[in-house]
């Protein structure tokens, strides 16, 4: 099988289970496109809290979504993510957005709509895509599928750790209600809800390190170039 040949990783996982992290350095080293789904979600749902629309007016964010964009661009100091041109990098993780976006990721007419774009921006090129339903519903057929794991005390305490680096006010005991939450609504929801693809990878990377996890992934597109 040929080096040149389009890849695409699909990379799942619960909440804060360093998804975004690990797809970001697999991406720079394989030299494939990021997509963070999430970001998409978080994207649309600031915008949505801005104009101060209920969270499960599915009408209205129906029609809102027909003239929102959201983009990404990579530069060396990591992805920036734009809201209808706007840099809103920074916005997309605060507390009030992390609390509300699963909300507005349970509506059907949102993920349809998301789900659509993100195949589109797969399209044509190697990529890297995490978020909570890529191996099942995004990108069914992708290439190399990972299920991500980790502890909620371990996913808490590398959020609070990003967020206090970040410049964000953090309190761990909250985090980790949050994250359990988060988790609670992704796994029941009705629509492509979070769940682990039957021919996903688990990995635990509750006492791995970041990079144990990227080689472990390199690993698997190692075989299957192989093969
Ligand atoms: O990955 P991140 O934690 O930034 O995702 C934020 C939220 O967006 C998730 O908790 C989930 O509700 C939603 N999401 C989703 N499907 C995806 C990516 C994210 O429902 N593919």
């Amino acid at each position: 099988m040929s080096n040149n040949e389009i890849i695409r990783i699909a990379i799942d996982g619960p909440a804060a289970a360093g998804k975004s992290t690990v797809a970001k350095l697999i991406a720079d080293k394989l030299n494939y496109v990021y997509i963070d789904t999430g970001a998409m979600y978080r994207a649309f749902t600031l915008k949505v809290i801005e104009q101060n629309i209920e969270l499960n007016d599915e009408e209205r964010i129906k029609e809102l979504l027909t003239h929102t964009k959201v983009s990404f661009k990579a530069t060396d100091n990591g992805q920036i993510v734009y809201l209808d041109d706007v840099d809103v990098t920074k916005k997309i993780r605060t507390a009030e957005v992390s609390q509300s976006v699963s909300h507005l990721a349970q509506l059907g007419e949102v993920r349809k709509d998301l789900v659509v774009r993100q195949k589109k921006l797969a399209e044509n090129h190697s990529v890297v895509m995490d978020g909570r339903d890529i191996g099942t519903t995004v990108l069914p057929d992708a290439e190399i599928k990972v299920f991500l794991i980790a502890s909620v005390d371990e996913r808490a305490e590398r959020r609070h750790a990003e967020n206090l680096k970040n410049g964000f006010s953090s309190h761990l005991e909250e985090l980790k209600e949050e994250i359990r939450e988060r988790d609670t609504r992704d796994e029941t929801r009705k629509e492509s809800p979070l769940v682990k693809a039957e021919d996903a990878v688990s990995i635990d990377t509750t006492s791995l390190e970041i990079e144990e996890v990227v080689e472990e992934i390199i690993k698997l597109v190692n075989n299957y170039q192989k093969k």
